[in-house]
């Protein structure tokens, strides 16, 4: 692998509570509702050089809520309306008892991510609004952040984050700042 290829740096987002509000096991299209400054957010992510990846729990599929095919159709929508911003989105369909290797905080999408794309996890990111989504930036050795939309102001106080932050938009601009300072 060459220097070249080592520099990839991606953030890592939760979708329910951190892209998008979070309705409780999303199964409407027309629920799809993106969170404020969210768009903001990722396009400045986007323009400090980071690819935006989605990691998603969706045990609606394993709960029989809804399809595989529905997710697929919900993240084709949701990048529509972020004009393409997001490079991939990962999720996990099962059960908490299906015991699988990709339901957050466990690191299988993560670790598909990183060697599909030769991500350096050392200058990665992982976002999200539950301290399962901190616990998968620890788990996969990605610096976690949370944010405090969706239930992230409930676990503030106590989370293991490296830093909190009220919206999508406050976090890229601590990430670009940080970046641009290594
Ligand atoms: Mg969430
Ligand atoms: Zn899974």
């Amino acid at each position: 692998m060459d220097a070249q290829q080592m520099e990839v740096k991606a953030v890592f987002l939760d979708r329910d509570g951190t892209i998008i509000k979070d309705v409780n096991y999303l199964s409407k299209i027309e629920d799809i509702e993106i969170l404020p400054y969210v768009k903001e957010g990722l396009e400045l992510l986007n323009k400090c050089g980071y690819k935006l990846i989605v990691v998603s729990n969706q045990s609606g599929v394993g709960r029989g809520y809804f399809t595989k095919d529905f997710v697929y159709e919900t993240h084709a929508v949701l990048n529509y309306m972020l004009e393409g911003l997001i490079e991939k989105f990962y999720f996990c369909p099962h059960t908490p008892e299906d015991n699988c290797l990709c339901r957050k905080p466990k690191t299988g999408m993560i670790d598909e991510a990183v060697k599909r794309f030769r991500i350096n996890k050392k200058l990665s990111y992982v976002v999200g609004d539950k301290e399962s989504d901190v616990e998968l930036g620890i788990n996969a050795g990605i610096t976690p952040i949370l944010v405090t939309t969706g239930y992230g102001s409930d676990i503030k106080e106590k989370t293991k984050a490296e830093a909190v932050f009220n919206n999508l938009y406050e976090v890229a601009k601590w990430i670009c700042q940080k970046g641009s300072t290594e």
